[in-house]
C-alpha cells in the first residue's frame, strides 16, 4: 500500500522546505524544517522514497529538506554514490 501523501506536515508550508542560502535565517529554517518532518507520520517512507529517487546525484543536485534530512546529510548517506558522482564538500 502507498502512503498516503495528503497526510505530509510540509503540504502546509511547503517554502519552509526549501531554503535560501547559508544565513542565520537558514540555520533557524532547518530546525522548523526538521520539526514537522519529525511529526509527520510520513517519515520513514519519505525518506526511503527521496534516498533512492536522488541515489548517486551529486549534493548539488539535491534541494530543500525532505525526510528530515538536508540536501547535505541525504549526500554524505548515499551509499550509491560513487567516485564519478562524488562532489567537492561545500564549505
Ligand atoms: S517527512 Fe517528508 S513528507 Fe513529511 S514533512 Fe518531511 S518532507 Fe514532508
Amino acid at each position: 500500500m502507498s502512503p498516503d501523501w495528503t497526510q505530509a506536515r510540509c503540504g502546509d508550508d511547503p517554502d519552509l522546505f526549501f531554503l535560501a542560502g547559508y544565513s542565520r535565517a537558514y540555520l533557524a529554517q532547518v530546525v522548523d524544517a526538521k520539526a514537522a518532518c519529525a511529526a509527520c507520520p510520513l517519515l520513514e517512507p519519505c525518506r526511503t522514497e527521496v534516498m533512492a529517487r536522488e541515489a548517486g546525484a551529486g549534493e548539488k543536485s539535491r534541494f530543500g529538506i525532505c525526510g528530515g534530512m538536508t540536501p547535505k546529510e541525504r549526500y554524505r548517506a548515499d551509499t550509491t554514490r560513487t567516485a564519478a558522482t562524488r562532489e567537492p564538500a561545500v564549505p
